[in-house]
């Protein structure tokens, strides 16, 4: 496949993995359910570890080849030397986590991270004697002063999850190469589309297939990339001894929603775009929290760094509107609430005060989190803005004058 290197990305997506032939003429990789894995004679069953852990299909727990086609797809947008599937994001960034780092070591992490991030670390990994710390995210040039003699690896976001700070990668990564750092990154926000952690000399990069890979609110999966082999395999290996396995039936959604990530994508971000523009214009909101957003503090780092941005993001209003945002939430129509993004459709939560480590300007105002769907955009605001006249008939009319 020597051509494919000179590939864009949406043709990848659709050219990628197994041909038709190699499967009965289907055009998307079928799905293979299984656990057990017959052997046509004793050496090879003997053999199996050895022939077929990394590469081939051994036993149902390490993929079949519905899980290695979609691994292999993921590889070639990553642009990564290997993929390993787990059942979900989380499980993903569990499986880093504890793949490295042995007791008495330290991961530091930005203080942005996804909340389960923080927990499996704090809850999870410092009772095996495993230190913890954070670095402030928009604070890369002190990076240098938070590495410990015993840090193993360097856990990052960015944008972070709820309140879309960027860290400057480079400026990190001259830092941690210099102190043998391992690094890995929770790319969900851009996607490997968007983003390329491998190419920016990250050394893992980590996907929650269930958002905007997948793309249809359907399916969980999670996908660790690495540019190493060496990596890959220790990564393979801890993911088998945990159990983590991506079941073939998700692996055959996310593998047809994969296919259209692009032209989903593209729309997320204009969509986005337009709703960050008609929120960024209402009197009631304090701040537009994306880095897509040229008045935002990580515009700059993006620009330089990414391709595009996608629907999500996050808006601050002013504190006396903290008492209506249910309302607010719950008079939209379009805008459903609820947790995970990615899909097609359109979501609102309110978001708690995000658990940090350094103080942040967030803290204190009330913060929403969109995601911007595949709607059309006119109707999306037509909602929103029948959600803000019926705030606007509210008491709290009095208080929008002080703004
Ligand atoms: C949703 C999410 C996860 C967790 O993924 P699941 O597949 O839901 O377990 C991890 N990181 C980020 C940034 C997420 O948004």
């Amino acid at each position: 496949m020597s051509s494919n290197s000179t590939r864009c990305d949406a043709t990848r997506l659709i050219h990628t993995g197994p041909s038709a032939n190699q499967q009965a003429g289907a055009v998307n990789p079928p799905i293979y359910r299984a656990s057990t894995i017959i052997y046509d004679n004793v050496e090879n069953y003997v053999n199996r570890r050895r022939d077929r852990f990394f590469d081939g299909v051994m036993y149902g727990l390490y993929g079949t080849p519905t899980a290695i086609a979609l691994a292999q797809t993921i590889s070639d947008l990553e642009r990564a030397e290997g993929t390993v599937l787990t059942g979900s994001g989380t499980a993903a960034i569990a499986c880093v986590l504890s793949s490295f780092v042995k007791t008495g070591e330290h991961i530091l992490l930005a203080d942005s991270v996804y909340g389960q991030t923080r927990d499996y670390c704090e809850e999870v990994l410092s009772r095996f004697g495993i230190e913890i710390s954070y670095f402030e995210p928009t604070a890369a040039a002190e990076i240098e002063h938070h590495i410990r003699p015993n840090t193993r690896l360097l856990f990052l976001e960015s944008p972070g999850s709820n309140t879309f700070e960027m860290i400057d990668i480079p400026q990190v990564l001259a830092v941690t190469k210099k102190h043998g750092v391992l690094t890995a990154i929770d790319n969900t926000w851009a996607s490997p589309l968007f983003y390329k952690p491998l190419e920016a000399g990250i050394d893992i990069s980590i996907q929650s297939g269930t958002k905007y890979i997948s793309g249809h609110s359907d399916a969980m999966l999670g996908s660790i990339s690495t540019g190493s082999r060496k990596i890959f395999e220790v990564l393979k290996k801890t993911a088998g001894i945990n159990g983590h396995r991506a079941s073939p039936d998700d692996c055959a959604l996310v593998h047809r929603g994969i296919r259209t990530l692009e032209v989903r994508l593209k729309q997320h971000q204009k969509t986005a775009l337009e709703l960050m523009n008609w929120f960024s214009m209402q009197p009631e909101v304090a701040e537009i929290l994306s880095p897509a957003w040229e008045d935002n503090p990580g515009y700059q780092i993006w620009r330089r760094d990414f391709t595009g941005a996608s629907g999500l993001f996050g808006v601050t209003l002013y504190q006396p509107y903290e008492n209506v945002l249910t309302q607010l939430i719950e008079s939209l129509e379009l805008f459903q609430i609820g947790s995970s993004w990615g899909g097609y459709e359109s979501l609102i939560v309110p978001v708690p005060a995000p658990q940090r480590r350094y103080p942040n300007n967030y803290s204190t105002l009330p913060l929403i989190r969109i995601h911007a769907g595949l709607e059309n955009t006119a109707d999306l605001i037509a909602d929103l803005e029948h959600a803000f006249a019926i705030l606007r008939k509210q008491k709290i009319s009095k208080y929008v004058n002080r703004y």
